[in-house]
């Protein structure tokens, strides 16, 4: 049985009441709560009967996905109790709810009127919405330009790799005590043939839905060690040097990820100690078994754990307990916000007090503006990373930003 959310309201009808009829607008649904109404649609000048429907059985449900005329009549048999379900309600789940999963509910309705439409030799009653052309042909408002972008993504991702069409750059990671280069951190983008670059924000969920993502990470693991030889030569030789590439949930989860990773740093007769795994605090959350077992096996080997954009993940802080994180990586929007917010000042006081007993050492992420170094460096943060010092490159891009670095300093 459907369940009633008690704030929906309850309508009574006598028999042989009208309760939605063919062609008027609508708003809203109706769920029969008891009693029994027909359901009738034009045909020979007149109404056919063609269901009926009873307790549970819900009615006019088209127009709370979109605003078309109603496409049949509905009239109680006997005293009927609805139950009326307004479209805003279920608007408001729909948006919720993935972009292509949206889409695909509106095209699968607007498939079946016009099938109905058809059928009832009404065809030209239903007019292709808008949103079923391209995308590059909408207005940049278009809610539906959303779904249409992630499913061109999704098609286009398979071939993203094969294709040469990722691309690996590095942002540097500040000693903050010095200002020199300690490290870098791997960050993946998408340079699409014909949409352009495409963040990892917009693309590693998607490579994670479709599966995608095991390809993607494996290629940046490789391509990340590949570079990391030119890259290491630009950090500064007065402190052991770091690679950090950013892991998500499903590539945890892989049984060899680990075999994998320490394959890849053998071949290339590269130390452990020299990597380190970005994890979120999400995916810490997501997967608490599988980080426990792959984050011990790769501290094993050297790896070095880091737990990414510390603060958004609303967690408990137990598994700072279990885990055998190296590295505790601030975000960006409290670093952003903690010149002009006390709380978030107190927020990132907290953070590096809290990394100091545990032997944390500490990046602040997104840090720019140089008032906010100095005050980073005076709490004792280690490292830093932000546009200030510099945004993601490829290699030849940061060997210039480097060379650029030399002079002026
Ligand atoms: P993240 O690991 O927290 O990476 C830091 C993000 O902050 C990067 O965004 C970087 O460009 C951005 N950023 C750095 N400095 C500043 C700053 O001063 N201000 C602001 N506003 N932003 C700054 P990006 O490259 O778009 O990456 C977004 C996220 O995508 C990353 O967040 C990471 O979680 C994920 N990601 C990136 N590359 C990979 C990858 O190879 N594999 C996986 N699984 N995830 C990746
Ligand atoms: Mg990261
Ligand atoms: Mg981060």
């Amino acid at each position: 049985m459907i369940p009633v959310p008690a704030e929906f309201s309850r309508e009574s009808f006598e028999a042989g009441v009208t309760v939605i009829e063919s062609g008027a607008p609508g708003d809203c649904a109706y769920l029969i709560e008891s009693g029994c109404c027909e359901v009738l649609v034009p045909a020979d000048g007149g109404l056919r009967r063609i269901d009926v429907l009873s307790r549970d059985d819900l009615f006019g449900e088209m127009a709370l996905l979109d605003n078309l005329p109603r496409t049949a009549t509905i009239r109680t048999l006997v005293p009927t109790v609805l139950v009326r379900i307004e479209r805003r309600y279920v608007q408001s789940l729909l948006e919720q709810t993935d972009p292509v999963i949206q889409y695909l509910m509106r095209l699968l309705l607007y498939r079946f009127r016009s099938e109905r439409a058809a059928a009832s030799a009404q065809a030209s009653a239903v007019a292709a919405p808008s949103w079923m052309q391209r995308p590059d042909r909408q207005p940049a408002f278009d809610p539906h330009a959303a779904a249409l972008r992630t499913i061109w993504l999704a098609r286009d991702l398979t071939q993203a790799i094969e294709g040469g069409q990722l691309e690996l750059h590095y942002q540097p990671v500040i000693a903050l005590h010095s200002g020199a280069v300690a490290g870098v951190e791997a960050l993946v983008r998408w340079r699409h043939p014909t949409l352009g670059l495409v963040a990892p924000d917009e693309f590693i969920p998607l490579a994670e839905r479709t599966r995608v993502i095991h390809r993607v990470g494996r290629w940046v693991i490789r391509r990340a060690l590949d570079d990391w030889p030119r890259v290491r030569a630009l950090c500064d030789a007065a402190m052991p040097p770091f690679l950090c590439i950013n892991l998500s949930a499903p590539e945890l989860s892989e049984p060899d990820i680990v075999e994998f990773i320490g394959g890849a740093l053998a071949e290339r007769a590269l130390d452990g100690t020299e990597l380190r795994v970005e994890l979120t605090e999400t995916v810490v959350i997501a997967s608490l078994q599988s980080v426990a077992r792959v984050a011990e096996a790769l501290r094993a080997i050297g790896v070095g754990i880091a737990l990414d954009d510390f603060g958004t993940g609303y967690a408990g802080l137990s598994y700072l307990q279990d885990l055998p994180f190296t590295t505790l990586k601030i975000d960006r929007s409290f670093v952003g916000r903690m010149l002009g917010a006390p709380r978030s000042l107190h927020i990132v006081k907290s953070a590096l007090a809290l990394a100091a007993p545990l032997g944390l050492s500490t990046v602040a992420e997104g840090i720019e503006d140089a008032a906010a170094a100095q005050l980073l460096r005076e709490l004792g943060c280690t490292f830093g990373q932000g546009y200030l010092y510099a945004a993601p490159m490829g290699v030849t891009a940061l060997q210039a930003w480097q060379r650029e670095r030399g002079r002026t300093t």
